[in-house]
């Protein structure tokens, strides 16, 4: 599959929002990724990036991404202009939303919005609430689109200067919303995906109930942990051990 750019926005100093329409309609859930292949230094290179748009928009959709520099998949993606197109290998994921008529509490840190994003913008119902957390107020991205959608929009700043009045800290450190039948939905970093699931479990929220995407390199940790079911000692000890970072 092949999607030409049609737009691109610079959000935020890093963030940039593409759209893009696409040659075939594309067949996707709302939270959902599209794997893009590139020649990297004379080597195919794959990553993954999220929808930001919904599925109704296809064969138009939208992508929202932080260049890294000088990382080479978002440089590559960020850097592209206009009328430029890009190959698509793969539609996946297994962060999709499962319950439209739930109350869904949505949890997420920088890019791990943009999943959020997707999914929220089919809902109808307005119970459900979203948790974005950032280092800096300047990372904050405009919530517009979605502010009809949901309940409530909480920002959270970890690195926040004197004149930040809103919640500070993590994420997980935030919630205010533990309900064993709302559905939870986490993506960011591992870290925060695992600190996160901890804490809902700790809380009574059933791990059916949750829905994670671990983002970076620790992709498989995150996911084991998970499969794992409940998180003890010893699951940890021997997912640490595994990943070298006992
Ligand atoms: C399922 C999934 C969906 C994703 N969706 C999106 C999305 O919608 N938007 C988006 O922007 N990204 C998304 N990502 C991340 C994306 O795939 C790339 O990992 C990201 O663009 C960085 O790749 P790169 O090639 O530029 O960096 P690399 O060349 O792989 O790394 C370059 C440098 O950047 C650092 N780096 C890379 N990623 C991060 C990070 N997350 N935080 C801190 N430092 C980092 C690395 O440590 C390294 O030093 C998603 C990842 C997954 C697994």
């Amino acid at each position: 599959m092949k999607a030409k750019l049609t737009k691109k926005t610079k959000l935020t100093k890093d963030m940039f929002l593409l759209s893009f329409k696409s040659d075939t309609k594309l067949k996707y859930k709302a939270g959902q990724h599209i794997v893009v292949s590139f020649i990297h230094e004379g080597k195919e290179t794959l990553r993954p990036y999220s929808f930001y748009s919904e599925p109704s928009t296809s064969p138009n959709f939208e992508l929202l991404i932080k260049k890294y520099s000088p990382g080479i998949g978002s440089v590559y993606m960020t850097s592209l202009k206009v009328g430029d197109e890009i190959k698509i290998v793969k539609i996946k994921g297994n962060l999709y939303l499962r319950n439209k008529r739930k109350k869904n509490i949505f949890l997420s840190t920088g890019t791990g919005v943009v999943p959020m994003v997707s999914m929220i913008r089919t809902l109808s119902n307005k119970k459900s609430e979203l948790y974005f957390g950032c280092r800096y107020k300047e990372d904050i991205i405009s919530f517009m689109e979605i502010k009809q959608k949901v309940s409530k929009i909480n920002v959270i700043i970890s690195k926040p200067k004197k004149n930040w009045s809103g919640s500070k800290g993590y994420v997980q450190d935030n919630i205010k919303t533990f309900d064993k039948n709302s559905d939870y939905y986490i993506c960011g970093v591992p870290k925060m995906v695992i600190e996160t699931e901890k804490k809902l479990l700790s809380k009574g929220v059933p791990i059916k109930n949750i829905h994670i995407e671990g983002w970076e390199k620790f992709d498989k940790e995150v996911d084991l942990i998970h499969k794992f079911g409940r998180l003890n000692k010893l699951t940890n000890y021997f997912v640490n051990k595994l990943f070298k970072h006992a």
